[in-house]
């Protein structure tokens, strides 16, 4: 057995559910652990250790990658009153996802995966589009309230010396609806940071789209604070040096304007633009299974995972020993994301070499061999030579692996 690469500094590693969960195991044994002398903080996000933790673990883990800076999730359930009952919880525990975020206080970062034979659905696309989204305020932290008769709503804000500023928002003559939102100075510049950053770090431009016309306060400050960041902070010196541009326009001369694009850029979203967009851009790709997300804090720590769920169906398939057709790709490529990171970070240039080779490996098994999981083999435009069921898979990526990868060990 040849050498493994050795690393430097942790990964912190955290488990997760249900199908993600099998194929994370897969992905680990077959295709790093014969590479790499993985060395990883272990966390198990598992429902049942959440639940004994009482969500201890989720704390914990989000601490370990402020500490380490480099992290990889597997994607975990967010019960619901369906999974209390199933999994006998103590309570609902929240989004693991949304604990580590506000910890973060991160931007997501989602990224489909390109493929020569899955053709996106819009045919001018060539290259990803990265959709960046804020993760604060706006409508998701609203407040809303029924109107059922005549009334006024007025907006009040108390100053801490208690002076008084009102605004009508609508004199009611009849039932409807109100509703507030706000943001924060902050988080919009954070926002703005992490976008201008993993833009360059990406050495891809950048894209940022509010309705500025209409909304001249709300989405005005949006706008005027993506500027000042973006010229007094140094991003405009340091994109001229790397040939990309920033780039502002209206969100629906952003959306025309995306759909005629050939790809290739970083679109910044207010929180409820990357609600919908990501989900529009992500499928418009492909398959779930070839979505990307990145965590990044302002910090500049990083959290790599699929942008999939625990991908339930296909694992109450494998529960009754079934046969399932899952795709790791999103997956393998969140381990190969952390790996490359972690070399960056450390200078282990083979960790970097490595992470190439597993990508490589992966879309060398879907392009050029059409091996694929069922997901690909219904939208691929050469028909698959073999749907594989998730272990083959993985057993292909690793025989091509083994085929082209050799550790050069100093
Ligand atoms: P999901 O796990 O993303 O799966 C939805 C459907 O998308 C699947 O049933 C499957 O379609 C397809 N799909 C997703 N990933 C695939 C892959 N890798 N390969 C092939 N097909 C794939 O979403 P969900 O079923 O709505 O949610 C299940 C659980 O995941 C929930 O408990 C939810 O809380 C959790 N979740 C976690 C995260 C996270 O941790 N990041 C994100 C989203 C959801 P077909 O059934 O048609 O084959
Ligand atoms: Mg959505």
């Amino acid at each position: 057995m040849a050498a493994k690469i050795e690393m430097k500094t942790p990964i912190v590693e955290m488990d997760g559910d249900e199908m993600a969960r099998i194929m994370w195991h897969m992905v680990r044994k077959r295709l790093i652990e014969p590479y790499v002398a993985l060395n990883t903080v272990y966390y198990d996000l598992g429902l049942e250790n959440r639940d004994r933790t009482d969500d201890r673990v989720t704390v914990e883990a989000a601490e370990a990658v402020k500490k380490y800076g480099v992290g990889v999730k597997c994607a975990t359930i967010t019960p619901n009153a369906d999974r209390v009952k199933e999994y006998g919880l103590k309570k609902q525990w929240k989004s693991p996802n949304g604990t580590i975020r506000a910890m973060l206080d991160g931007t997501v970062f989602r990224e489909p995966i390109v493929l020569a034979n899955i053709k996106p659905a819009i045919r001018f696309w060539k290259k990803p589009i990265i959709i960046g989204r804020h993760a604060y305020g706006d409508v998701y932290q609203n407040t809303e309230h029924a109107v059922d008769g005549p009334c006024k709503a007025e907006l009040v804000l108390t100053m801490a010396d208690g002076r008084q500023v009102r605004e009508t928002i609508h004199e009611f003559g009849e039932a409807g609806i109100v509703q507030a939102t706000h943001n924060l100075i902050a988080s919009i510049e954070n926002f703005a940071r992490a976008c201008f950053s993993y833009g360059l770090d990406r050495g891809v431009p950048v894209w940022f789209a509010t309705k500025d016309t209409v909304s001249k306060t709300y989405d005005g400050t949006f706008k005027a604070l993506f500027e000042r960041v973006f010229t007094e902070e140094g991003y405009e010196k340091r994109f001229k040096e790397a040939g990309i541009e920033f780039f502002y326009t209206l969100i629906d001369d952003a959306v025309a304007r995306m759909v005629r694009s050939e790809g290739g850029f970083l679109w910044a979203c207010k929180n409820y633009d990357g609600d919908v967009m990501s989900d529009l851009v992500g499928s418009a790709y492909g398959s779930l299974g070839l979505l990307t997300s990145v965590l990044v804090s302002p910090g500049g720590c990083v959290e790599y995972e699929a942008a999939h769920g625990t991908v339930q169906r296909h694992y109450y398939q494998h529960l009754k020993r079934e046969k399932t057709s899952t795709n790791p790709t999103a997956i393998i490529f969140a381990w190969s994301g952390a790996l490359r990171k972690r070399g960056q970070l450390d200078k282990v240039s083979a960790l970097e070499t490595f992470a190439d080779h597993l990508e490589n490996a992966v879309r060398q098994t879907i392009e050029t061999d059409g091996i694929m999981t069922g997901d690909l083999a219904r939208i691929s435009e050469v028909p698959a030579r073999q749907v594989a069921t998730t272990e083959a898979f993985i057993a292909a990526v690793g025989e091509r692996l083994a085929g082209s990868f050799r550790p050069e060990i100093p």
